[in-house]
């Protein structure tokens, strides 16, 4: 498998490395190594600073933020293990169809987040009936993806894990997890391990007992100097690897005013005849970051015209 090096996401990182130690937390970015002998691919990634943000800016706390901590740095994970230059969606829906949480990450090492709830924005269910969908946009426009039943999986990295089997037919396995303090995130982040084609039996051997033998990520979020290269460093303890990539991971939206009129273009004719009557123009706020865009009457008469 070739492993495209991604100098303008290098470049891109150097200021956000920057802000990040200038809030005065431990960096956020996902790293890709392999081991010398090819026989696996192991990345990691603490994503504590934007997972912050996303909950922030979804106003989300207890269960619903733990969800979305976790399909966030999912979403990152997945992408950054299968797709690096792809955009990656990461859906959860919750058990008994209640509310959907979603995790957004970009190629330039951007994420962001979505938690469509009724009500309590605390209550979320990953129990029976739970479902994680994966979807990756290709670059000319298609989508890829994936659906797996998180209940019975036992968790998102479980559900990720299941995932990998279904998709890539490798040996696996993910984890992802957030440590709380209150509704204060602490930590955040996470790992995939594959087994690729080329292990070796004995090589395979070590790294399954080592898989089977190794802490819940609970067990690392728990340690000060948690990291992407402390998750990495003990997956191939003793094994030569080389580091592939490594890349920031950052909240950051993408929204501007042509996808939010893109938006409304599900609006009725009706409606849009009505606002533009109005004379008020539409004030409108991205669901994702909460950005406010007040789109002129003209604007809407455009739309209305185009549809
Ligand atoms: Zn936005």
């Amino acid at each position: 498998m070739d492993e495209p090096g991604r100098p303008e996401q290098l470049l891109a990182g150097a200021g956000i490395l920057l802000y990040g130690s200038a809030m005065g937390s431990t960096e956020d970015v996902v790293v890709r190594a392999m081991t010398n002998d090819h026989a696996f691919r192991v990345v990691a990634a603490a994503t504590t600073q934007a997972a912050r943000e996303v909950a922030a800016k979804q106003r989300v706390t207890g269960e619903a933020a733990k969800a979305l901590a976790g399909i966030a740095t999912g979403a990152v994970l997945l992408r950054e293990t299968m797709a690096p230059n792809l955009r990656v969606q990461g859906i959860l829906r919750g058990a008994g169809g209640k509310g959907t949480i979603v995790g957004d990450s970009f190629p330039d090492g951007s994420v962001r987040g979505l938690a469509q709830l009724k009500g309590d924005r605390s209550a979320f269910s990953l129990g029976p009936g739970s479902l994680m969908q994966m979807m990756r946009t290709m670059v000319r426009g298609g989508v890829q993806q994936g659906i797996v039943d998180v209940g019975q999986a036992g968790g998102i990295g479980e559900a990720i894990t299941a995932y990998f089997h279904e998709s890539e037919q490798l040996v696996c396995l993910a984890r992802v997890g957030s440590r709380w303090n209150g509704d204060e995130l602490v930590a955040a982040g996470g790992f995939v391990v594959q087994l690729l084609p080329e292990a070796e039996r004995p090589a395979h051997m070590i790294m399954t007992q080592r898989l089977e033998d190794f802490p819940p990520i609970d067990e690392w979020l728990e340690k000060p100097d948690f990291s992407a290269d402390l998750l990495i460093g003990e997956l191939c303890l003793g094994m030569p690897f080389t580091e592939l990539a490594r890349s920031p991971v950052f909240f950051s939206c993408r929204c501007d005013e042509a996808a939010v009129l893109a938006s409304l273009s599900t609006l009725g004719h009706s409606d849009l005849q009505e606002m533009i009557d109005d004379g008020k123009g539409l004030e409108i706020d991205c669901d994702y970051c909460g950005r406010e865009y007040l789109i002129e009457v003209e604007r809407l008469r455009a739309l209305l015209e185009k549809s």
